[in-house]
């Protein structure tokens, strides 16, 4: 068994802007920007191209942090390049450690003044495996998704993280591991937001990260995680080989899906499974399935069957992840002899079954949480509503009924 999910930390400082239509930023951020893009603007500012390849390093490798410390560059010129590009675009970042070290939760300020996280997971050497640093990051600010168990989800939705603001989080963590001489070995897209519905930036965001002249992670070191925006997953697999993806099934049934993840009332499950399988058959990588399991909700035998029916034959395997308690639902997450009835009964049908634990149990809380907190308390009645408006969406959906609700707005509109 392995250990992913992070606990949340005690509450930060930081507070989000009280407004998401403050002014941006609108200077783009220099590690979202591609490789000949930057050569350009110092060409056409009468410099040679290796300019470039002088900021990148002290973006990626350097400890500078703005274009003015950069001592190689001319010092004229480094006014003109902060008129033109930010040099970080995370403007203030707040770090918790916990888990006895093991786990680092960051609070990243963005320049409208919301807030995005990311997690940094440390997985010391085993003998039979290496030590590991894996990064969570953020690819939206918010969720229009809106699964009812997930903080991000609760937080409706914001806007899309621009590709620097989504690099700025690797390169964070990257630079805090290399003050121990440590390198950051894995990023894993399951922080807030869905992946697929900010695609282009999210496919830009990993191309800077596999170029070695910047972070150079391997493709097979990310991976993706999507709750099912199908003609995303289509679009992978035209590209072939990327990266690893991850699908959020979370139920085999669709009453009980378009509850658990809405996403579902526009793609039902079965159109999921089938894009996954053919994306698996394409680039020849397994898909990996994620069950965030829900006390008496998605744990049953009937679940546990209907989802080695639907998943029968296939190059899978499927994560098993007991839910963090979130604020604003009825629900808890599935004890662990219930989880491990339910592995063992996705093993016997020959599919591939794994349980991973949230980090820490103090506090429980998945990535998203924060950011739940930093929002603000909802006020007791609409907690108290939304908690009843669950309870009879999941009886309704245990008893087989589907959803009347349309899909999360503007999600999917083709
Ligand atoms: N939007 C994407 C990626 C971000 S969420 C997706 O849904 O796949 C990453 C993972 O965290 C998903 O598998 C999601 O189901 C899981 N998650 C969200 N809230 C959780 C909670 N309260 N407990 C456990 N896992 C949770
Ligand atoms: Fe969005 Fe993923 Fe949370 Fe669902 S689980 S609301 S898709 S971030």
């Amino acid at each position: 068994m392995t250990e992913l999910r992070p606990t949340a930390l005690p509450s930060y400082g930081l507070r989000p802007a009280p407004s998401a239509t403050r002014p941006r930023d609108e200077r783009p951020g220099v590690t979202g920007l591609l490789p000949d893009d930057l050569a350009a603007w110092f060409i056409a500012h009468g410099q040679p191209t290796y300019r470039a390849r002088q900021v990148q390093d002290a973006a990626w490798r350097g400890r500078q942090e703005s274009f003015d410390e950069i001592l190689t560059l001319p010092g004229a010129l480094r006014p003109d390049l902060d008129g033109a590009f930010r040099f970080d675009t995370l403007t203030e970042t707040e770090v918790r450690v916990t888990d006895g070290g093991l786990t680092e939760k960051a609070v990243h300020r963005l320049s409208d003044g919301l807030l995005v996280e990311s997690v940094l997971m440390h997985y010391p050497a085993r003998a039979d495996s290496r030590e590991r640093h894996t990064l969570c990051i953020s690819s939206q600010a918010g969720c229009a998704v809106g699964c009812p168990f997930c903080a991000t989800g609760e937080l409706g939705m914001e806007r899309d993280l621009e590709t620097a603001e989504i690099v700025d989080q690797v390169r964070h963590a990257a630079r805090r591991l290399a003050v121990d001489g440590r390198r950051l070995t894995n990023v894993v897209y399951m922080g807030m937001g869905e992946p697929l519905l900010n695609l282009d930036r999210v496919l830009e965001s990993i191309a800077a990260l596999n170029d070695p002249k910047r972070l150079g992670l391997g493709a097979r070191h990310i991976a993706v995680s999507t709750s099912g925006v199908v003609p995303g997953i289509r679009r992978l697999t035209a590209l072939g080989p990327q990266f690893t993806l991850a699908v959020s099934l979370h139920a085999a049934r669709n009453a009980l899906r378009d509850v658990l993840v809405p996403l579902n009332r526009r793609w039902p499950v079965e159109e999921v499974v089938e894009a996954a399988r053919e994306h698996a058959a394409t680039t020849g990588r397994r898909v990996t399935y994620e069950v965030t399991m829900i006390d008496g909700i998605n744990d049953t035998d009937l679940d546990a069957d209907a989802m080695a029916q639907l998943l029968r034959g296939e190059h899978a395997h499927v994560n098993l992840i007991p839910m963090n308690q979130v604020a604003h639902t009825p629900w808890t997450g599935t004890p662990l002899p219930a989880v491990e009835r339910f592995a063992a009964r996705l093993m016997a049908s020959g599919i591939a079954t794994t349980i991973r634990f949230n980090r820490g149990t103090e506090i429980g809380a998945a990535c998203g949480q924060l950011a739940a907190e930093h929002a603000g308390q909802v006020a007791p009645l609409v907690v108290q509503r939304r908690r009843e408006r669950l309870v009879s969406e999941s009886a309704a959906a245990l008893r087989g009924e589907r959803s009347q609700e349309p899909s999360p707005v503007g999600v999917g509109e083709e």
